[in-house]
């Protein structure tokens, strides 16, 4: 963050959030046509902080009209018109990124202490997808048969929906907007019903920058407004970010229309300990990357498989360390974790460790709710959960780190590919030739050696298996929102 945390608190929000309580649609603000509202909490305090349009099929019509009539203009400009935009919506963020962060660390209870790494991110997403539209590539135009000349176009497809999470909301919507704007579509966003402020206030900053049209939101609730967006006839794709269960609703929904469906779903990331390998380092990873945003991830290094040696050295050393993660209120400089985002979702945590707990796995530290305002739960280590069971192989998407043992190198790769998901894993060791092995046979969208969590604009971001289809960040993304069309010319 460029001013600093200590600044913060001094941010005056230039909006206050409950007046951003309005759709964004063709430029204009609108309430919900039936005029239905849902109500936004603080999950630090549970106090309503507003309330956001509960939209229905009559505001994805109105939205869908919007972004069609703004794409043949947005579509038609250069790559270079484009760019010189969207570098300008990058520095709109870049000029507001304390307020920004603030309105995610009051929406989603995120510590002012960690939103600077996807702050960071988000702005440097912003600068490279506006570099992006300049850049798109395709097979070399030519004589492939003799007397025609073929060549390649990457055309936009038109009006894109994109459904947003609530755990990183900015930086989340930034991957679906980026590279579909940068490819020369307009998008409607829906954001998560429990985090739509920071892409309403985006909505509201980049008003005069983008056309009317060309940046849509409608908030709403997934299984109404999001399931209006993914049977709409009007909308060409739609990208979604969220639970395996809603990349599901979506694809079924879609399939009547056939659009086209990006999907990046859940994850139940492994983390593969040798023996040979640094344990401290190991450790303190854990320490930061498992807890962070809550353990609110969907790379979160969450599944711990750790070798037979090091195994009780390894849950002595994590359980001392979690136990210096520091709970509290977010606002707060010396926090590192938050509540969770809602009081059902607490629940559901809770009932992943108190089941696993009673299956006969060990708490070694943590297993249980805070009580008070706010929806809290400590950091927590579940040591000995079998293979099969729920917490291993369902995604908590808490605070929650399980840890098994494996005897050897292809029983931590065959645990480690025993799940439905595929989006991370990492893998620790100091034999190079094991990280080449485990990296080409994990089944997992990103494998890091030795680390875990980093990530950069050029690279790709994706699932494997039911971690769903398509890739956030990196050209790849970029094509993803395009069509190849063959023109063949005669002469
Ligand atoms: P969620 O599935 O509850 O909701 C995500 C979005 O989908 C919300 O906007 C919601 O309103 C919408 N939605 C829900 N049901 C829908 C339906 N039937 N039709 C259309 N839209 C629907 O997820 P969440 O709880 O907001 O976020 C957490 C999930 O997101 C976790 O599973 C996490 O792993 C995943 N996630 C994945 C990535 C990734 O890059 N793969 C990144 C962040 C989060």
């Amino acid at each position: 963050m460029s001013s600093g945390c200590a600044t913060w608190h001094s941010v005056r929000m230039a909006t206050t959030l409950s007046s951003l309580d309005s759709n964004f649609i063709g430029g204009d603000w609108r309430s919900a046509a039936d005029g239905a509202t849902d109500e936004v909490v603080n999950p630090a305090t549970g106090a309503v902080i507003g309330s956001v349009p509960a939209s229905g099929a009559a505001d994805v019509d109105a939205a869908v009209a919007a972004a069609s009539a703004a794409f043949p203009a947005w579509s038609a400009l250069t790559p270079r018109e484009r760019s010189e935009t969207l570098h300008r919506v990058a520095d709109i963020i870049d000029d507001n990124i304390d307020e920004l962060s603030q309105i995610e660390c009051e929406n989603v209870g995120k510590p002012v202490g960690i939103v600077e790494f996807e702050m960071d991110l988000t702005k440097d997403n912003w600068r490279f997808f506006a570099s992006a539209c300049r850049f798109l590539e395709g097979k070399a135009s030519g004589e492939y048969m003799a007397g025609y000349t073929s060549m390649v176009r990457r055309d936009p497809l038109g009006v894109v929906a994109s459904i947003t999470p609530w755990n990183y909301p900015l930086n989340m919507a930034t991957w679906k907007l980026g590279p579909a704007l940068a490819a020369g579509n307009t998008v409607i966003l829906k954001p998560s019903e429990l985090t739509p402020y920071s892409v309403l206030r985006l909505a509201e900053l980049t008003a005069d920058v983008l056309p009317p049209g060309v940046f849509n939101v409608v908030c709403g609730q997934g299984h109404v407004a999001g399931a209006a967006l993914s049977e709409h006839p009007g909308i060409a794709m739609i990208s979604i970010t969220g639970s395996v269960g809603a990349g599901k609703a979506v694809a079924r929904s879609s399939a009547d229309t056939l659009k086209r469906v990006h999907l990046e779903l859940g994850g139940k990331a492994p983390v593969i300990i040798f023996d040979d390998a640094d344990i401290e380092a190991a450790v303190e990873m854990l320490k930061g990357m498992a807890f962070y945003n809550s353990g609110q991830d969907c790379t979160a290094p969450c599944r711990v498989i750790a070798g037979s040696k090091v195994h009780d050295d390894f849950v002595n050393q994590l359980t001392d360390a979690v136990g210096s993660v520091n709970v509290g209120d977010p606002m707060s400089e010396g926090t590192d974790m938050g509540p969770v985002i809602s009081d059902v979702h607490r629940s559901r945590i809770a009932g992943y460790v108190d089941r696993a707990r009673e299956a006969g796995a060990e708490v070694t530290i943590g297993g249980s709710a805070r009580s008070g305002a706010g929806f809290f739960y400590e950091p927590t280590v579940v040591v000995g959960p079998g293979q099969a069971s729920e917490i291993v192989q369902r995604e908590v998407f808490g605070p929650v780190v399980t840890v098994q043992s494996a005897a050897d190198e292809e029983a931590a790769l065959t645990m480690a590919n025993d799940v439905d998901y595929g989006l991370a894993a990492s893998v620790w060791t100091s034999d190079v030739g094991r990280a080449m092995r485990m990296s080409k046979a994990l089944q997992f969208g990103a494998v890091w050696v030795n680390d875990h969590i980093p990530i950069v604009s050029e690279m790709p971001h994706g699932g494997f298996k039911q971690s769903g289809y398509g890739k956030d960040m990196s050209m790849y993304a970029v094509e993803a929102y395009t069509e190849v069309k063959h023109v063949m010319i005669k002469h």
